[in-house]
């Protein structure tokens, strides 16, 4: 499983990196980086979260 965020979607609220820190770091201008995308079974519900809760409905997991 991956996470992905859609730029064209994000509005940099910041709640997925506040979730998963271990995936995602704010950059300068608080948008998110993802560091990592391959999402371990262990963070699948933090990642489930995130995706609930953003605002803008940017992240998705996807299946590889
Ligand atoms: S929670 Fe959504 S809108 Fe906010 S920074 Fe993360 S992806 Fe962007």
């Amino acid at each position: 499983m991956k996470i992905v965020i859609d730029p064209t979607r994000c509005q940099g609220h910041g709640t997925c990196a506040a979730l998963l820190a271990e995936y995602i770091e704010m950059d300068k201008w608080h948008f998110p980086i993802l560091n990592r995308n391959q999402l371990s079974e262990s963070h699948l519900e933090a990642a489930k979260k995130a995706v609930q809760l953003c605002p803008e409905l940017a992240i998705k997991i996807i299946e590889d």
